[in-house]
């Protein structure tokens, strides 16, 4: 039949169209999906419910996003109130309590004199927004030659151009031309020989910052606007950085007055058991993009904090005169400052940075001994709340396997995961427990069991 089907205990919302054929999905292979969905219709706390109602452990916060939980009633009531109150209001030449408010906040989190917050909608957006006011910073200093953008092998920046270009992914590069003009690369920080199962940063490594020697004898400092990494690059499957990488980077930077951007759209907001990485590794970047965390995930929302010496060099000129010529209609969007402002109060209230942080050690343990010396896993990497398992290809077939597991831990294990090759990653809420933190480990060595050959 034609009909809907409609399944659950809350039909209004629940009901499963059964053409799924318009939704072109993102990042995702749609005619898999499309022939063996991975439908999830409510969400509370640690679960997500199928529309049939099972229970599907959250092992990935959603995209590394709802770190409080689903669905969390504060966060929930603030955005209700919010969309009654003010529901949107431009923030082009006018103004609204919220965005002030958030910034204030957002800027009081941040370490050292990080203190300006700019905001977009998206992570994507925030790197984009990142690398433009580098490249503008240089020209408000009268050295408009800065404008090369310096990123990282594996990194990812989002899917704007600006993130694909300094970004290393060669899937989100391929097909989309040349690319902005004069970015370079620095060496990803990944060697299995030299960093195999180690938890956290990896002690080999720090001497790939050097790499950025080379770039600049290559092309001069006084082309080159910025550096932009992840001070743990998420995407491509977990890379910590090397113990003492971040701070050698800082110093070179400082070295060729090159800024350096953080981006930190999966690291802000107590990934790490720090509100921001750069605090963690005391290590303070002039820009820092944020986004995912800020709202928990309850609205879209993205950033860039910037330092004073960077903002403060835009604030000349006539004073009627727009200093930066960039935004977004949605730019603190009312909805998003609210949910934001819940997520911080909640954040503090039940001192979910402090979790992460305390469970670090008992989340590591867990899957290291679970993992660890079973068939087929190649190499586990663990910092903060997350954790990649990189498992042996099928033959001829990269990273089907890991596709099969993340298929199969859906549908037969009941816990969201999600892969980079054939890598599997998790990255839970900081509400999960101990108990939750062994079931999760049990249900990837399971996974991981069950697709050791080729079905
Ligand atoms: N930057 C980093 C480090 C990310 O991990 C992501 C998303 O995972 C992005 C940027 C892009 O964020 P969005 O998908 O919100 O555009």
């Amino acid at each position: 039949t034609s009909a809907l089907r409609v399944v659950g205990d809350d039909a209004a919302t629940t009901a499963i169209p059964n053409d799924l054929q318009a939704f072109w999905m993102p990042f995702t292979a749609n005619r898999s999906f499309k022939a063996r969905p991975r439908m999830v219709a409510r969400a509370k706390d640690l679960y997500y419910y199928t529309p049939e109602g099972k229970q599907i452990i959250d092992g990935t916060a959603g995209l590394w996003c709802s770190s409080a939980g689903h669905s969390r009633q504060p966060i929930v009531e603030a955005i209700q109130k919010q969309a009654a109150e003010l529901d949107f209001a431009p923030t082009f030449q006018f103004g609204h309590p919220k965005a002030f408010e958030l910034a204030s906040r957002i800027a009081a989190l941040a370490p050292g004199d990080l203190d300006h917050v700019f905001f977009c909608n998206s992570g994507s957006e925030a790197a984009d927004t990142a690398l433009k006011m580098a490249i503008a910073y240089w020209h408000a200093r009268g050295k408009a030659s800065k404008t090369r953008l310096i990123g990282r092998e594996r990194g990812y920046h989002g899917v704007g151009f600006g993130g694909i270009t300094v970004g290393g992914i060669v899937a989100n590069r391929r097909v989309y031309g040349s690319m902005l003009a004069g970015a370079d690369h620095l060496p990803h920080t990944y060697n299995r020989e030299k960093q195999a199962f180690s938890k956290g940063e990896p002690e080999w490594g720090a001497h790939l910052a050097d790499e950025l020697e080379r770039i600049v004898a290559l092309h001069d400092a006084s082309t080159i606007a910025a550096v932009m990494v992840e001070p743990m690059a998420g995407s491509t499957g977990v890379l910590p950085p090397p113990v003492g990488y971040l701070k050698r980077l800082r110093e070179l930077c400082d070295k060729h007055d090159i800024l350096l951007i953080f981006d930190e759209v999966i690291t802000g907001f107590g990934r790490l058991g720090a509100p921001f990485a750069s605090e963690r590794y005391g290590v303070i970047p002039d820009l820092m993009t944020f986004a995912k965390g800020v709202t928990n995930a309850a609205a879209p929302m993205g950033g860039v904090v910037a330092r004073k010496h960077v903002h403060d060099a835009f604030m000349t000129g006539p004073d009627h005169v727009i200093e930066l010529f960039h935004g977004y209609t949605y730019s603190a969007h009312p909805l998003a400052c609210a949910a934001g402002l819940a997520t911080l109060d909640l954040y503090r209230d039940e001192g979910l940075f402090e979790r992460s942080k305390a469970l670090e050690p008992v989340w590591a343990d867990a899957i290291f001994s679970k993992l660890k010396g079973q068939a087929g896993v190649l190499d586990i990497r663990q910092l903060g709340l997350t954790a990649a398992i990189d498992i042996e290809s099928w033959k001829d077939a990269p990273g089907k396997r890991a596709y099969v597991a993340m298929d199969k831990a859906f549908h037969d294990e009941g816990i969201m995961i999600r892969t980079s090759g054939d890598c599997l990653v998790v990255t839970p809420p900081f509400i999960i427990t101990e108990n939750d933190i062994a079931q999760i480990a049990d249900k990837l060595s399971n996974v991981i069991a069950s697709t050791a050959m080729p079905s």
